[in-house]
């Protein structure tokens, strides 16, 4: 049976390699219902198909042919480590006598075999078997990777979740710890945010967790993980930053929101932050949560001073504005 035939572009595209016209022009009528087909006369040609087509969905290939062969295709394509068509399907065509060549396929990675002269339901039946399959797996690998995205991000902002955060702490901290390097957080509270609820309403309260976030990923811009990881509370985890490039960028943070015009209705609603910094190797901390910690005792510290103002160490004067 073919998948179900719709517009003839949107069919499965097959790779047939293969030197002999006459079974080239057998398989083209058995399966071109169901499949658009390509053509490629020896494996090297096969190999230039599969890089320039990323949509070839599977590969039938003879064994003999001139110039590479299609073990040796089998082989390319199993070892491709750009990972493009590895887990491509492979049905491999052989003659009825010649079991070396067919247990050879299996073991260089083919998906099934079938022996020549070809049969029409049976070419049919193992192409929609593989192709299917192919396609399963494809779709739960996608799957998993939106489930595995959707863990660690924030529904509310799109940044990363408190769960991200600690995961990707621990791993920068064993990274850090090995190569001597740096690695500082900082923490980030909305001053009074209770207040912009209580006033403009919860979506505005949402809305200014955005704005927010914008801010932290558009300064921050890829040097390290921006999480939320509280009501409105932020971290950012920075490596390679050192106590003082982490002071000169939350500083910047602090300004920036400060300046932010954020509008709710007729109004212009002012928003701060207080900020804690901590560096590990400097400050004491032997884990990403001591070293949160430690930010955190200075984010109280900013809390306390003031608000609307970063905290770089434990006397709590540090104040850059
Ligand atoms: P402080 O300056 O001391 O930090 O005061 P604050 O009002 O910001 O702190 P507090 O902890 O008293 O209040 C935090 C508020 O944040 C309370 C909670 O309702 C609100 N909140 C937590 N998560 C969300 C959210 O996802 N959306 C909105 N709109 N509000 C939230
Ligand atoms: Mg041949
Ligand atoms: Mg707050
Ligand atoms: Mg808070």
């Amino acid at each position: 049976m073919q998948e179900p035939a719709k517009n003839p572009d949107e069919l499965p595209l097959l790779l047939l390699v293969e030197d002999s016209m006459t079974t080239t022009a057998l398989l083209s009528k058995y399966l071109g219902g169901g499949y658009r087909m390509l053509h490629a006369k020896d494996g090297v040609q096969a190999l230039q198909m599969l890089e320039q087509r990323p949509d070839i969905a599977l590969v039938i290939t003879d064994i003999h042919m001139p110039n590479m062969n299609g073990h040796q295709l089998l082989v390319k394509i199993r070892k491709d480590e750009h990972d493009r068509f590895k887990n491509m399907p492979v049905i491999v065509m052989t003659t009825a006598e010649d079991n070396v060549d067919r247990n050879l396929a299996f073991l260089n990675g083919a998906n099934d075999f079938i022996t020549k002269p070809i049969d029409e339901m049976e070419i049919q039946a193992r192409v929609n078997v593989h192709y299917r399959l192919a396609r399963t797996i494809r779709e739960l690998e996608s799957s998993q990777k939106a489930l595995a995205e959707q863990a660690t991000t924030d529904a509310l902002t799109k940044l990363k979740n408190r769960r991200a955060f600690f995961e990707n702490g621990a791993r920068a901290l064993s990274m850090a710890r090995r190569y001597v390097s740096d690695l500082s957080v900082i923490l980030l509270d909305i001053d009074h945010f209770k207040k912009i609820n209580d006033t403009y309403g919860h979506q505005a309260g949402d809305e200014a967790l955005i704005v927010v976030a914008h801010i932290l990923m558009e300064l921050t811009h890829g040097a390290g993980t921006v999480a939320r990881i509280g009501g409105e509370e932020f971290a950012i985890l920075l490596p390679d930053f050192n106590r003082l490039g982490t002071a000169v960028l939350a500083e910047r943070i602090r300004v920036a929101i400060e300046r932010e015009q954020f509008i709710v209705g007729d109004k212009i609603v002012p928003i701060t932050v207080s900020i804690g910094i901590s560096s590990f190797g400097v400050d004491p901390a032997e884990d990403i949560d001591q070293l949160l910690g430690v930010a955190d005792s200075r984010l109280y510290l900013a809390k306390k001073n003031g608000r609307n103002r970063i905290c770089v160490n434990d006397d709590g004067k540090a104040r850059f504005a």
